[in-house]
Formats: C-alpha cells, sequence, structure tokens
C-alpha cells in the first residue's frame, strides 16, 4: 500500500508489467515524430566518412587545469528500480509533447519529496531542449550555475557538453537534456540512493515522452540509474544497450572529461557510435 501511495504521489495511477510496456509506454501518443536532428539517411556518406577517433579541436577549449566544480565526491549506488514496472501516466493522454512534460513538471511542483529540498537548492531543474528529440543526454543532478539558472548543463560541464553536441552536428535547441536528480545536491556531492529514486521517475517519464531515438548516459549515476546495474562504467561504454525501446549509450560525464581531458578521444568514439547509429555526420572544420 505504501509503495502504491509512493506512486500516486508521483502522479501515477496505472501499473502495467513490462510485457505491456513493448507497445509503448505511451501508446496514445499517435502524432507523428517529427525529425530533430539534421539527418543523413545516406548511409554510404557515413560510411565512406573518415572515423577520426581523436577528439575534435573544438572540444579543447576548456582549460583543463581549472578547478572543476562539478567533482564528484562519491560515486552513487545504482538504483534499486523495479525493472518490470511500467508507468502509464496522465500524459499519456495528450499527444502533444509540450504539454506532456508541462503536466510533469506540473506533477514535480514545489517538490519537497527527498532531503534536498532542505538542503540549499534554490529551484527545480528539470530539462530543456527539443520536446521531439531524437537524441537526449542525461546527466547526473544540477551543479550551481545550473541551480542558478534553472536548466541542466549550463556551467563549465554544460559548455563542453554544448561542444560535444556540436560536433555531432547537431545544436543544443536539437536535443533534449535532462538529469537523473533535478535539485542540486549540496557541495555538488553525489546523488544518494533515495534521491535517484524518488527523482528518477520523472526522467523515466520525460523520456517517455521525448520518445527519443538514442539517448546518451553520461557519467556512471546516469547509466547505472537508467541501466539498474552496479557495473563500471568503463564495461558499459562503447556498446548500445536498451532502455524500454530505446538505445542508449554510455559515455564519461562532460565534468569528468575536464579533469581528464585524455579521455575525451574515448568519448568521441562513443558519440561517433551514436551519429553512426542516428545518421549525423560531424561539421566540417572551416577552411583555413
Ligand atoms: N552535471 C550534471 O550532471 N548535470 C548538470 O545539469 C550539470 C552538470
Amino acid at each position: 500500500m505504501a509503495r502504491v501511495r509512493y506512486y500516486r504521489d508521483l502522479g501515477i495511477f496505472d501499473f502495467y508489467r513490462r510485457d505491456v510496456l513493448d507497445v509503448g509506454i505511451v501508446a496514445d501518443v499517435s502524432e507523428q515524430q517529427i525529425p530533430c536532428v539534421a539527418r543523413n539517411d545516406d548511409p554510404s556518406i557515413v560510411e565512406s566518412e573518415e572515423i577520426s577517433h581523436s577528439a575534435p579541436e573544438l572540444w579543447a577549449e576548456q582549460n583543463p587545469e581549472d578547478r572543476d566544480d562539478m567533482a564528484r565526491k562519491t560515486i552513487a549506488p545504482p538504483v534499486a528500480s523495479d525493472q518490470n514496472l511500467v508507468v502509464a501516466k496522465s500524459e499519456a493522454t495528450v499527444s502533444d509533447p509540450v504539454a506532456a512534460l508541462k503536466m510533469i513538471r506540473e506533477d514535480i511542483g514545489d517538490c519537497t519529496r527527498c532531503k534536498l529540498h532542505l538542503q540549499g537548492r534554490k529551484q527545480i531543474v528539470f530539462g530543456v531542449g527539443n520536446p521531439r528529440a531524437e537524441l537526449m543526454f542525461v546527466g547526473e543532478a544540477p551543479g550551481a550555475d545550473e541551480d542558478q539558472q534553472g536548466e541542466p548543463f549550463v556551467g563549465r560541464a554544460g559548455q563542453l557538453l554544448n561542444n560535444m553536441i556540436k560536433a555531432m552536428g547537431v545544436t543544443r535547441e536539437q536535443v533534449y537534456i535532462a538529469n537523473v536528480v533535478k535539485c542540486r545536491p549540496p557541495s555538488n556531492r553525489t546523488p544518494e540512493r533515495d534521491e535517484c529514486d524518488t527523482c528518477s521517475p520523472f526522467l523515466m517519464r520525460q523520456i517517455a515522452v521525448v520518445k527519443p531515438k538514442a539517448i546518451v548516459a553520461l557519467g556512471a549515476v546516469a547509466a547505472k540509474n537508467l541501466l539498474a546495474v552496479e557495473s563500471s562504467l568503463s564495461s558499459l561504454r562503447g556498446r548500445w544497450h536498451e532502455y524500454r525501446g530505446c538505445k542508449l549509450a554510455v559515455t564519461y560525464h562532460p565534468a569528468y572529461l575536464l579533469r581528464d581531458p585524455r579521455q575525451k578521444a574515448e568519448a568521441w568514439k562513443d558519440l561517433q557510435m551514436v551519429m553512426k547509429e542516428l545518421g549525423l555526420v560531424a561539421p566540417k572544420k572551416p577552411a583555413e
């Protein structure tokens, strides 16, 4: 009963088992998906592209020895989510993803569900971008800049993420960006398990509305919470995973790349895998 109350509190009223899900979490959303990323449907062009494994130069704009204000102090344990539980929600009845996302945001309200509301958060950082995005990035939790501005990934890690997005041949406006946890943890510590467990249903609902073709989990917290596994980041990178009908790739968190820029080449390999799947082509370098 307590469990049901918990889901009701999140505005979730109907429960189905996973085998029902495969026909679509928001099956009523009949509206055709509008392609949102610069697509190149000619696979030969992608195939013939020279795959460069060194990170594009525009990633190098960051000063690597700057203090990384997004450094996390501990690694969050994975969420113990009920993988079989599929949630149908009131937003499943609306076909407009803008309206559906608004409903989720309204359900969150001025959230007091976990202790983060008492620990100095200024505002809830919901998500940003194209509600019909084919590509979605999921981070961990807002930092100081995000808490201040109410938008995910606007600080230094966000600038690097913007460069990564650009290098993939898309813009920040074309993708959707959200976090597992929507409130800033104090001192940018890693969100704790109860915080992830409380907040991640909202992320799952955002994903169900946006229905991206591909999700990129940025860092271990996003990967472990979405996939509900305890594996290391390195064992999850470099291959596709499945998340409720979406392809999911795992790569390093931009804040980690700021601390260890040598890993940018590895991250670029992960992003190239995603680009290939979505038919994206890296922009040509401007002529010198
Ligand atoms: N790091 C995250 O994981 N999310 C943000 O929004 C900003 C930094």
